[in-house]
């Protein structure tokens, strides 16, 4: 695609978007009463207009059934945790059978360690990136202490090469292959919340299973924004969040993935609860924990009902639009950004993209260095109806989303930015 930094192509462009008419099935905030140019998708996707009718209709069916409801409401409450399965498996390139909706992301996080983090004596080491999101490290942390080792003994943090930003694949291959047989787990995100990098996922997991360790990503910012093909690239297990790119609502129902291999596997250990348990037996209410099948039975807790509605209202839009058409919009928009960028600043004074120049190694994030007067700048462009997102100490994050941002909102940020720098 050959771009110009002109309102006329920005507005062209929009003309010409196939997915242009999805930005109407969202709501979106105003500033300075008008829409706002709404960037920050990547932390709280906006709401459907239809998240509405999915939580009123439960609220209705609780209103008219009460307790019967969890067999013969419209969406029957006992079987309501079904419903997302086909378009998350979409989503994440898997099969139904190993995605499922539950909890929230910090504790799938958890009970997926518990599970696939069983260090011995010869094998007890944890690869991660440097400077993963807080919550995750302190689950590392935290999952370390609770088998009575020493997190500074047990993790392995990779950080980039001096001058650069983001980590290289062969670098994290390498330092895979260097610490060999006393890897037990290596996680990582599936893009970077900092940097946005698209972590390159089956060499990553082909890696890890080379020397037998166990490969899971966390995909709190890779859901709903790159595409996934978690079951072929063999990924043990992952985990992610429905609030990001998911527009699934503030503190939404989270995910979680294991490979079928697993499917019958009862020998592993995990923290259970009733949901998890055989289904067809449930309410017996017998002592000794029978799984279900594959994911399912990781469940704890009867699914909550509201938060799963707000996620299947969402889920019907990606389905309708289709993640590759959804990618290919991202793909777009994102280097238009980049284009933007370097256009009103060619020689970097001010502004440096730290996020990966190959679209293959990126979702719809840039992450922008701002190497002078950064808060300044970030606080006039919200001033002008901008909102895009402030990470310490000097990063500038502006993501696109494919579902409900335009060429044009493209433009403006970049014809704001021109005035600010
Ligand atoms: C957003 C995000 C979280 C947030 O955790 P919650 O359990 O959903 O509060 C955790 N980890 C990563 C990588 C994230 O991007």
């Amino acid at each position: 695609m050959k771009f110009k930094n002109t309102l006329q192509f920005a507005k062209q462009s929009d003309k010409e978007d196939t997915l242009r008419n999805y930005r109407n099935k969202f709501l979106i905030p105003k500033a300075n009463n008008k829409q706002a140019i709404y960037l920050i998708g990547n932390s709280l996707g906006l709401q459907p207009k239809t998240t509405k009718q999915f939580i009123n209709e439960e609220l209705e069916d609780w209103a008219k059934l009460g307790g019967e409801g969890h067999v013969h409401s419209r969406r029957p409450w006992i079987y309501h945790h079904q419903l997302a399965k086909k378009t998350l498996a979409g989503i994440v390139g898997a099969k139904p059978s190993e995605v499922i909706a539950m909890n929230q992301l910090t504790v799938n996080l958890h009970l997926m360690m518990v599970s696939f983090y069983t260090p011995t004596t010869e094998r007890y080491k944890i690869i991660v990136e440097a400077g993963a999101f807080s919550s995750d490290q302190y689950a590392f942390e935290t999952q370390i202490k609770f088998h009575g080792l020493n997190p500074d003994k047990v993790l392995i943090e990779l950080k980039p090469r001096e001058e650069e930003f983001t980590l290289r694949t062969e670098d994290i291959v390498s330092a895979i292959e260097e610490h060999g047989r006393e890897v037990a787990l290596v996680i990582l995100g599936g893009v970077q919340y900092y940097t946005g990098q698209f972590f390159n996922i089956p060499k990553i997991t082909a890696a890890a299973h080379s020397v037998g360790a166990i490969a899971g990503f966390d995909l709190a910012h890779a859901v709903g924004n790159v595409p996934l093909n978690l079951h072929k690239d063999q990924v043990d297990f992952a985990v992610w969040c429905s609030y990001k790119y998911l527009n699934a609502g503030p503190g939404a129902i989270a995910g979680a993935y294991i490979h079928e291999k697993y499917e019958s596997n009862t020998e592993l250990p995990r923290f259970a609860g009733w949901w998890g348990y055989d289904e067809k037996e449930r309410f017996g209410m017998k002592k000794g924990f029978k799984p279900m099948k594959g994911v399912d039975g990781w469940q704890l807790s009867n699914v909550p009902i509201f938060q799963n509605a707000a996620l299947l209202a969402s889920l019907e839009i990606f389905h309708e639009a289709g993640i590759k058409a959804l990618r290919k919009k991202s793909v777009a928009l994102t280097s238009y950004l980049e284009y933007i960028l370097k256009d009103i600043d060619p020689l970097e004074n001010t502004l440096k993209i730290i996020t990966p120049a190959n679209p293959e190694e990126r979702g719809g994030q840039l992450s922008i260095f701002m190497k002078q007067n950064g808060k300044k700048i970030f606080q006039q462009l919200n001033k002008a109806g901008i909102i895009a997102d402030w990470r310490e100490p000097n990063v500038i994050r502006i993501a696109p989303v494919p579902l409900y941002n335009s060429f044009e909102d493209i433009y403006r940020v970049g014809e704001i930015l021109n005035s600010l720098i």
